[in-house]
């Protein structure tokens, strides 16, 4: 799960990260008075939606007046941002942050992520920062520095000099950069984060070290202990089909294909989109409605992947073993009379009660294609989709 900016410094604040002062603002006239309580003569104006890369797309300005905050906060409000990270469709901002403005000396970069081949939480740092860090990491990797927190002993003197060093940190500001970095570290543990980037990590020309930019990530596994972050949630941000999966315990992941698959188990899941990819077809999403799926569950997920508007047909991959092939049977039957389904549907079934499955489908009146084998089915709906195609 993601944060905005201003949510993930006020997390980072109750630690004791050093970070500008701000307020959020839902209109330009809330804006103009967030800049008044500021107080002072420079404040940023800062989209706030779910993507980085907001400074080049217009989403981060400078201004220098009230009526500079005013006018780029009503320029803002309901614009559709296009960054990198948005993907082409953008992203469109509902609310700002005003924050006092920083004098920059230098921008710096410091990240922490759960790192996968270690097993391990990493801080990476780099001199370069406020820009893209990936063009670093791809043009000169040795301005990148790494270091590896081991989890018994937690965060250590050598790991903070490491990064110091690494970084072109002056001596006098290593001790302010420790603080920081600890502090870091202790919010990333206490929320189960499994990112946290800051570009840049600003030294300022009065030689204070802030926060100056905060993507935060948090594991999705952890959250029924984390109310705090969960209260955070902004759904907007989020893919409307993504969010309606979670509230009924679905894994679905959106993808770019024509070809919908409902599975069961994240590992058919896998070999489903694969097979289809191998007769030539694009899966349109993973779903796994897991192993104890019920009529409503099943029903529920069908609905979810008609109302991709890119989907051409289906491809339901079942294996009964706990979950018995008549109960999904009937989810199918219910749910494309439900929604009227008009793309072709391939059903392959396989397992508990298979027979009266099929024989429930088969007497559903609708036209559904059975299948034998993931074979088959995949060339099935790849020839069917083709079909409607030409
Ligand atoms: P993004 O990464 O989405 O582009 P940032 O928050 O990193 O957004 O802002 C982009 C740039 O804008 C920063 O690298 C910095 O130069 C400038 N900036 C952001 N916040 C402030 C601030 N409070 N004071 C001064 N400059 C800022
Ligand atoms: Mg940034």
């Amino acid at each position: 799960m993601h944060i905005h900016e201003y949510q993930a410094k006020a997390v980072l604040a109750d630690y004791g990260v050093a970070v500008p002062r701000g307020h959020v603002a839902y209109t330009a006239k809330e804006a103009e008075e967030a800049a008044k309580t500021l107080g002072g003569k420079l404040w940023v104006v800062k989209a706030q939606i779910h993507a980085g890369g907001r400074g080049k797309a217009g989403g981060v300005k400078l201004a220098r007046s009230l009526d500079e905050v005013r006018e780029y906060a009503k320029a803002m409000i309901g614009m559709t941002l296009v960054t990198p990270q948005t993907g082409p469709e953008g992203k469109e901002v509902k609310r700002v942050y005003i924050e006092e403005g920083s004098d920059i000396a230098e921008e710096l970069y410091l990240s922490a992520v759960v790192d996968r081949a270690t097993s391990r939480i990493a801080f990476m740092g780099s001199s370069e920062g406020g820009m893209d860090i990936e063009e670093v990491a791809h043009k000169s990797p040795e301005k990148i520095v790494t270091t590896t927190i081991e989890p018994a002993a937690g965060l250590q003197g050598f790991n903070i000099r490491q990064l110091a060093y690494g970084m072109g940190i002056k001596k006098e500001l290593h001790n302010a950069f420790g603080k920081m970095v600890q502090s870091l570290y202790n919010a990333f543990i206490d929320t189960d984060a499994s990112q946290l980037e800051i570009n840049p990590l600003v030294i300022t020309k009065q030689d204070t070290i802030i926060t100056l930019d905060a993507k935060f990530n948090f594991d999705d596994n952890a959250l029924y202990r984390q109310k705090r972050v969960l209260d955070l949630r902004d759904e907007d941000e989020e893919d409307p089909l993504e969010r309606r999966a979670k509230k009924f315990d679905l894994s679905y992941i959106k993808m770019d294909g024509n070809i919908g698959c409902m599975v069961n188990g994240a590992g058919l899941a896998m070999a489903t989109m694969d097979i289809i990819k191998l007769y030539g077809g694009s899966p349109a999403n993973f779903l796994d409605v897991g192993g104890g799926a019920n009529k409503e569950k099943v029903t529920e997920a069908f609905k979810l992947i008609l109302s991709d508007s890119n989907v051409e047909g289906i491809l339901v991959n079942i294996f009964g073993g706990i979950m018995r092939c008549d109960v999904i049977a009937e989810g199918i039957v219910a749910a494309a009379r439900e929604v009227s389904l008009d793309v072709p549907l391939v059903v392959r079934l396989e397992g508990t009660n298979v027979d009266l499955g099929k024989q429930i489908l088969a007497k559903s009146g609708l036209p559904i294609k059975a299948a034998d084998n993931l074979d088959d089915a995949a060339e099935k709906i790849v020839n069917s989709v083709k079909r409607k195609a030409a």
